[in-house]
């Protein structure tokens, strides 16, 4: 976490470089609707990115407990809001989330908070569901893990191709998801019902 007096100059620093876009774009950044927007986007900016400051390893680490079963646990449909890293414009959807437990098990509510630190960053989809997979398998010991993530990515849907109805689905796993193929059907249809 930041301290508050670095988190202003912060905050300061990044207006200052909106105010510069602002004129860039033909915008007027001291008229009346847009005096306060420089700050109000560096604090938004500071917010949406918060997940460089968190460390999911240690988020995860804390809600960690002993447990006795071994089929598949599985979170669904945990929402998140990321930015693309190539125009800095977001992506949104839905990753759920699936693991095997071997003697141990994780809180559920991490898993969103685990999910919301890689998002709160600048991001691709593929790379977030792969860390999301791999954090996983490193917090606690399971039999594998396995995580699938559909989103819309507004520098599709804005600009360019404008293909407005497409989304992307990437899948990552690991351990007995990637041996057993017949463990990733079970998985697939639990995440229908
Ligand atoms: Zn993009």
């Amino acid at each position: 976490m930041m301290n508050i007096e670095h988190d202003e100059k912060l905050i300061a620093e990044i207006a200052g470089h909106y105010r510069a876009i602002l004129r860039l774009i033909g915008e007027n950044p001291e008229r009346e609707g847009l005096i306060k927007t420089p700050e109000r986007a560096a604090k938004a900016l500071v917010d949406i990115t918060r997940g460089y400051r968190q460390n999911p390893l240690e988020i995860a680490q804390k809600a960690i407990f002993e447990y006795e079963g071994s089929k598949i646990v599985t979170v669904k449909d945990i929402e998140f809001y990321s930015m693309c890293e190539h125009h800095i414009l977001p992506f949104f959807g839905k990753v759920t989330v699936g693991y095997i437990p071997k003697g141990k098990m994780i809180g559920l509510s991490k898993l969103a908070r685990i999910v919301e630190s890689f998002a709160r960053r600048l991001q691709v989809q593929e790379r977030l569901t792969a860390q999301v997979c791999s954090l996983l398998a490193e917090a606690m010991p399971t039999d594998g893990v396995i995580v699938i993530c559909s989103a819309e990515h507004l520098c599709m849907k804005m600009r360019g191709v404008e293909k407005q109805d497409s989304s992307t689905t990437t899948l990552d796993y690991c351990g007995r998801f990637a041996t057993e193929p017949a463990l990733r059907d079970e998985f697939m249809r639990l995440i229908k019902c």
